[in-house]
C-alpha cells in the first residue's frame, strides 16, 4: 500500500512545486495520469500535509512496486490529526481500508462520513475502526487547532487557501470572519498579523472550540468570538477592512448586509461551491452589487461538475 494525491491536471505544476518544497513527494514512484487527473506519490509521513492539496488515495500495490496500477485505487479520505474521515461514495471497501489505515503511525480512529448537514454544517459519522474519540489536535500553517470532527465543521482542504488569505492581510485591519467555525481563518490571521478579528458562528460548540484555539496559539492580533447569527451580528460593525465568508452553500444572501459594514476599498473573501456556468452568473450578480473581482481561484473539486471557488472582491463605492 502506498499513498498518492489525486489532483486535476491543470493544478499539476503548482501542487508538485508545493509538494517538492515540503519534501512530500516520493520519488521512488512515478506520477501517473488517469483521465483528467494526476496521481502523485506521497512520501511516508507526509500524508497529512499532502492532503491539503487534493484527495489522498490508497493504492493497492507492493511497497517495492515502482508503478502501482490505478485499478488498485481503494478510496480517498481526509486525515485530521489522529482521525481519518472517509466519504462513503469514494470508498469501495470501507472496512478493509479503515483497518489498513489504522496501521498508519498516529491514526487512532477511522470514521465514515455520511455527509455535512444542518445549519451548523456538522458531519454525521460512524466509527469504522479504532477508538471512539472524535476530538484531535490538528496542525496547519504553524497553528494548532483542537478539532471535534462531529460537533463543529472543519475541513483540512482549505489550508493553502487560508494561508493565501493570511498573506494578503495587512497589519491593522479590522476583519469579520462571518462563518468562523472553530477559527482556522481567524486564528491563522491573528497568529501572523496585528489585527482585530470578530469571529461569528451560531454553533455553540464551534465557539467553544474557537475559544480554546485562541488560547492554544500565540497570537499577534486579537480574536473576539461571537456566538450569534452572522446576519444580525455583522450589522453592528462599520468601517470593516475585510469580511471572510466561508459558507460555500449559503453565503450569497449575506453579501448585502456584509457590504454595509465594509468600508470603501474593503475586501470580501467569498467562497462558493458551484458549476463553471453557475459561478459566472454569481460573479455577474456580485458585480451588479458594486463589487469588483480581484481574483478567482478553483480551490478544489467538489463533485463531477462542481468546484469550490474562492473569489476575492473589492467594494468600489
Ligand atoms: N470558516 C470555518 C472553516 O473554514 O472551517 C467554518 C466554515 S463552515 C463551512 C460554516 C460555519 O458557518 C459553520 O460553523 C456554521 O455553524 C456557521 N454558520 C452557518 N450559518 C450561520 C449563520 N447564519 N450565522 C452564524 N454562523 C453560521
Amino acid at each position: 500500500m502506498n499513498y498518492h494525491l489525486r489532483i486535476d491536471k491543470s493544478q499539476g505544476k503548482e501542487v508538485i512545486g508545493m509538494l517538492r518544497r515540503l519534501s512530500a513527494m516520493d520519488d521512488n514512484y512515478d506520477i501517473m495520469r488517469t483521465g483528467e487527473h494526476l496521481l502523485i506519490p506521497v512520501a511516508e509521513g507526509k500524508e497529512s500535509s499532502a492532503s491539503e492539496y487534493g484527495e489522498l488515495i490508497l493504492l493497492n500495490g507492493k511497497p517495492s512496486s515502482r508503478k502501482p496500477r490505478p485499478e488498485g485505487i481503494k478510496g480517498s479520505y481526509d486525515v485530521i490529526g489522529s482521525i481519518v474521515v472517509m466519504k462513503k461514495s469514494n470508498v469501495r471497501d470501507p472496512v478493509s481500508l479503515s483497518e489498513n489505515l489504522l496501521m498508519r503511525p498516529g491514526i487512532r480512529s477511522v470514521y465514515l462520513d455520511h455527509g455535512v448537514q444542518g445549519p451548523f454544517r456538522t458531519r454525521k459519522l460512524t466509527l469504522l475502526a479504532g477508538e471512539e474519540s472524535r476530538t484531535t489536535l490538528y496542525r496547519e500553517n504553524g497553528i494548532e487547532l483542537l478539532v471535534d470532527v462531529e460537533k463543529a465543521y472543519f475541513s483540512p482542504r482549505l489550508a493553502t487557501e487560508r494561508m493565501r488569505v493570511s498573506d494578503s492581510v495587512k497589519d491593522g485591519e479590522l476583519i469579520i470572519d462571518l462563518f468562523a467555525g472553530i477559527g482556522p481563518f481567524s486564528v491563522l490571521i491573528a497568529r501572523n498579523h496585528e489585527c482585530r478579528i470578530i469571529s461569528i458562528d451560531h454553533n455553540p460548540s464551534a465557539i467553544g472550540l474557537l475559544k480554546e484555539n485562541i488560547r492554544r496559539n500565540r497570537l499577534k492580533g486579537t480574536v473576539e468570538p461571537v456566538l450569534g447569527d452572522s446576519g444580525a451580528e455583522v450589522e453592528k460593525y462599520t468601517g470593516v477592512d475585510r469580511i471572510i465568508m466561508n459558507l460555500p452553500h449559503g453565503a450569497f444572501p449575506f453579501v448585502s448586509k456584509a457590504m454595509k459594514s465594509l468600508k470603501r476599498g474593503g475586501t470580501i473573501n467569498f467562497y462558493e461551491v458551484n458549476t463553471v456556468a453557475g459561478i459566472a452568473g454569481r460573479m455577474s450578480e456580485l458585480r451588479d452589487m458594486g463589487l469588483t473581482l480581484k481574483s478567482k481561484r478553483e480551490v478544489h473539486g467538489y463533485s463531477r461538475e462542481e468546484y469550490m471557488y474562492s473569489l476575492e472582491l473589492v467594494k468600489e463605492v
